[in-house]
């Protein structure tokens, strides 16, 4: 593979808010630099330094703060899809998918890319070992050996983001309003990230969703016929107050 194969796994210009991950830049920088940089080094020179990809991370944490966002938005993971097609099924079939990907590296070459598969929920499913992304709430319900070097060894909280990354969350779930000025100029994203203390990025989802309800039911209860107006469809907009009786 040429030089930019490698480079092009570390992008320096990824923006993850356009990738819609809000507040999580440290956390993101923190295990690229820890568990892809040898990836970024041609296959001669990491073997001629003896050193090892790191193989498998955990992330972990309280629910809907991103970590599954994490793991899939940057494109460069093919586990996911392979892993979809096998859900709920049996054992064997979880082993087949090791070996699937495995047979995948040995078609492309070992520094083909990355091949990683990722375990949502690992604490259902922590007896498997192998080369992957796993990610759960409770870190003390894995068993203590799939924590050592060699296997989840890159280990990173998610936690709930502070006022800064709920800003960025409310902005990403706000974006597509604001772009078709569906959004009023009295919401001020900072206040509403005050008012979101202690919210989960997913919480943040939950209450765009009840203010842009609370802004559709508010037409709905304004017009006199059964079918909302095309016209006050068009006015439809979501306020402050919204957003302050969805908080509610
Ligand atoms: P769980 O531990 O419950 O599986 P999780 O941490 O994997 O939770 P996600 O699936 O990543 O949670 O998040 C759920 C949804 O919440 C996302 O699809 C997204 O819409 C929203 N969300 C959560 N965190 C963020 C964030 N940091 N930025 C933007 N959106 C977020």
């Amino acid at each position: 593979k040429s030089k930019s194969a490698y480079t092009s796994i570390i992008n320096p210009d990824w923006d993850f808010n356009k990738m819609g991950i809000g507040g999580l830049d440290e956390e993101f920088s923190a295990i690229f630099r820890r568990a892809f940089a040898s990836r970024v080094f041609p296959p001669e020179l990491v073997e001629q330094i003896g050193m090892k990809h790191v193989k498998g991370i955990l992330l972990y944490g309280p629910p809907g703060t991103g970590k599954t966002l994490m793991a899939r938005e940057p494109k460069i993971i093919n586990g996911p899809q392979i892993l979809d097609k096998y859900v709920g099924e049996s054992e064997a079939n979880v082993r087949r998918l090791f070996a699937e990907a495995e047979e995948e590296e040995k078609r492309c070459g070992p520094h083909s890319g990355l091949h990683i598969i990722i375990f949502d929920e690992i604490d259902a499913i922590c007896k498997t070992r192998g080369s992957v992304v796993r990610m759960t709430n409770r870190k003390d319900m894995i068993d203590e050996a799939l924590l050592r070097p060699g296997r989840l060894e890159v280990q990173m909280e998610i936690g709930l983001p502070d006022e800064f990354g709920r800003s960025q969350i409310i902005a990403i779930h706000t974006a597509t309003m604001r772009e078709n000025n569906k959004l009023a100029t009295d919401v001020n994203i900072e206040e509403l990230a005050v008012l979101t203390k202690n919210f989960s990025g997913a919480e943040i989802e939950g209450l765009v969703r009840a203010a842009t309800s609370t802004a559709m039911n508010r037409l709905i209860k304004a017009s006199s016929k059964v079918e909302v107006d095309p016209d006050a469809i068009e006015k439809l907009n979501v306020t402050r107050s919204d957003f302050l009786h969805a908080l509610e």
